[in-house]
C-alpha cells in the first residue's frame, strides 16, 4: 500500500501503461470526491448512516452520490465517470437507462401506476417466465428478493407440515430474521465444519429464529446427506443459491444440485433455489436450466426488471397451490405495479432477442483471461472464479475456492486497495470482489478494465 503511494506515477492524473509493447495513455479520471463528501455529511443528518442500504456504506473513500447512468457508465456529483461493474449490485443486466425499458416504463406509467387489481401485462410476464423457467408452473410477484425468499420458506413449511430448513454457510437469502444467520463469520465463530455454529449477521434477531434452520458448509453432498438422514422428520426445505454468488462466486460441484433434488424427493422436502443473482443471467431459465436441476420453488429478482423493484416466487403446481388456494398468504400493496411489470417485459424481450446470457459469457471469459494474464505478469496471487456473467476476483493462495470457509483466505485489505486504485482510474467495482457484466459492456470496456488492472497490479508489488 505504501509503495503504491510512493510510486510517483500514482500522483499524476495521466498515467501510462504498456500493452503489446506499446505505450498508451491511461487517464486517471477521478478528479475529486469533494461534492460527494459534502453530501454524505449532509445525508448523515437525515438518512441513518447516510445511506438507504447497509451495503452502500462500503465505498471508498465514503459513499458516493451519483447523478446519472448511461449504458456501461455511471457519473457522480463530482463529474467523475466510471465504467460500472457493480450493475447496482446486479440488477442492471442491460446497463443503465436502457431505451426500450425506459420507453415501456414511461408508457405504462402514463396508463396508471398501481390498480390494486389485475392487468394484462402481469399475465404476459408470468407466461414468459413459465416458458423459460423449468419449475415455473405458477408464479407470484413481489418487490424484493428478501420477500420472495420469505414466502418460499413459508410455503415449504405449509406443504410439508415441518418447521425447519437447511441453509448453507456464506449464502445470502435477504435480510429477514430467520435467514440472517450463517451469512458470514470467522472460522473461530463458525467452529467445527461438521457442526457449524450459525453466526448472527446482525443484532436484534429473535432468539427462536436460531431454531428454524440447520446451517452447513456448501458443496459437501455427503455431509448434507448425513444431516438430511438425521433430521428429515423436521425439515421443510433446503435453500441454496444456484451459484454461491455472494461469497466467492462458487459454482456447485457436479452432481451437488442434483443430489439436493434427490434428497428432497426422497424425504418430502422443498428444494428452494435462490436465483436472485443467477436468474436470467446464467441462462434464460436460470441456474436450474443451466445446471439441469429443477427445484420445487425458485426466487428471482435483480436482473428481471433491469433496476425496477420486482421479485418472483416461481414453483411447481404442488408447491404453489396453497398460495393459489389462499391457504398460504402472500400479499403486498405495491406488488406488480404497471411500470415495474412493463420494465420486466421489456427486459426479458431484449434478453431473449439478443441472447444476452451468451454475450455475458463471452465478455466474462475475456475479462477473466485478461485479469489472469495481468496477474501472471505482475506476479500477483489474484484469482478469478465464476461462470462468466458474474465473477469473483480476490487475492488468495487457495487454488480453488469451494465454500465459504475457503473465501476466508481472501486478502480483503489487498482487494480493497486494488478496488480503490481501480476506482481512481474510473473503474467502479463492488468492494467484496464480485464483478457483474451487462449487455451494455463492450469488448473495449472489458479491455479498458483489464488495462487498468494491469497497471494497478504491477504497482502493487
Ligand atoms: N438472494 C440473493 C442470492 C441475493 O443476492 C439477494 C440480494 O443481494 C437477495 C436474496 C435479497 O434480495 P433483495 O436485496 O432484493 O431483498
Amino acid at each position: 500500500m505504501a509503495s503504491l503511494r510512493r510510486n510517483s506515477c500514482f500522483a499524476k492524473r495521466n498515467l501510462y501503461f504498456l500493452t503489446k509493447g506499446e505505450a498508451k495513455p491511461i487517464t486517471q479520471r477521478v478528479k475529486s470526491y469533494a461534492r460527494s463528501a459534502a453530501l454524505y455529511e449532509r445525508a448523515k443528518n437525515s438518512l441513518a448512516g447516510g445511506v438507504s442500504s447497509e451495503f452502500r456504506k462500503f465505498n471508498y473513500p465514503h459513499p458516493l452520490f451519483y447523478t446519472h447512468g448511461q449504458g456501461s457508465r455511471i457519473y457522480d456529483v463530482d463529474e467523475n465517470e466510471y465504467l460500472d461493474f457493480t450493475l447496482s449490485q446486479g440488477p442492471l443486466i442491460l446497463g443503465h437507462s436502457h431505451p426500450e425499458v425506459l420507453d415501456r416504463v414511461e408508457r405504462a406509467s402514463r396508463e396508471g401506476q398501481l390498480f390494486a387489481g389485475q392487468h394484462l401485462m402481469e399475465i404476459e410476464l408470468a407466461e414468459k417466465i413459465q416458458a423459460w423457467v423449468p419449475c415455473a408452473e405458477l408464479v407470484r410477484f413481489s418487490l424484493s428478493g428478501s420477500e420472495a425468499d420469505h414466502a418460499a420458506l413459508r410455503v415449504a413449511r405449509a406443504v410439508t407440515g415441518k418447521p425447519k430448513f437447511i441453509r448453507f454457510e456464506g449464502h445470502y437469502h435477504g435480510w429477514f430474521d430467520n435467514v440472517a444467520y450463517g451469512v458470514g463469520g470467522s472460522l473461530e465463530a463458525m467452529g467445527e465444519r461438521e457442526h457449524p455454529t450459525a453466526v448472527p449477521w446482525t443484532q436484534g434477531l429473535p432468539p427462536n429464529a436460531r431454531d428454524e434452520f440447520i446451517v452447513l458448509p456448501w458443496n459437501d453432498l455427503d455431509l448434507l446427506k448425513k444431516n438430511v438422514a438425521q433430521h428429515h422428520a423436521e425439515l421443510a426445505a433446503i435453500i441454496t443459491e444456484g451459484v454461491m454468488c455472494n461469497n466467492g462466486c462458487v459454482e456447485p460441484e457436479p452432481g451437488f444440485l442434483q443430489g439436493i433434488r434427490e434428497l428432497c424427493d426422497e424425504y418430502n422436502i422443498a428444494f428452494i433455489l435462490d436465483e436472485v443473482i443467477t436468474g436470467f443471467r446464467l441462462s434464460m431459465g436460470g441456474a436450474q436450466a443451466y445446471y439441469g436441476a429443477t427445484p420445487d420453488l425458485a426466487i428471482f429478482a435483480k436482473a428481471i426488471a433491469n433496476g425496477y423493484p420486482l421479485s418472483v416466487l416461481a414453483g411447481t403446481r404442488k408447491w404453489m397451490q396453497p398460495i393459489a388456494d389462499g391457504k398460504v398468504i402472500h400479499a403486498g400493496t405495491m406488488n406488480s405495479g404497471n411500470p415495474t411489470i412493463a420494465a420486466a417485459l421489456a427486459t426479458l424481450e431484449v434478453l431473449e432477442r439478443e441472447d444476452v446470457p451468451a454475450r455475458l459469457f463471452r465478455l466474462g471469459n475475456r475479462l477473466r483471461k485478461g485479469l489472469c494474464e495481468a496477474a501472471h505478469v505482475a506476479k500477483q496471487n489474484l484469482q478469478v472464479q465464476g461462470p462468466g456473467p458474474m465473477l469473483q476476483v480476490g487475492f488468495t493462495n487457495v487454488g480453488k475456492v469451494r465454500d465459504y470457509r475457503d473465501t476466508l483466505s481472501y486478502d480483503r485489505p489487498k482487494y480493497a486497495m486494488f478496488a480503490k486504485e481501480m476506482q481512481e482510474r474510473g473503474i467502479r467495482l463492488i468492494g467484496r470482489g464480485l464483478w457483474y457484466l451487462s449487455a451494455a459492456h463492450t469488448e473495449a470496456d472489458v479491455d479498458e478494465a483489464v488495462a487498468a488492472a494491469r497497471e494497478v497490479l504491477k504497482a502493487m508489488n
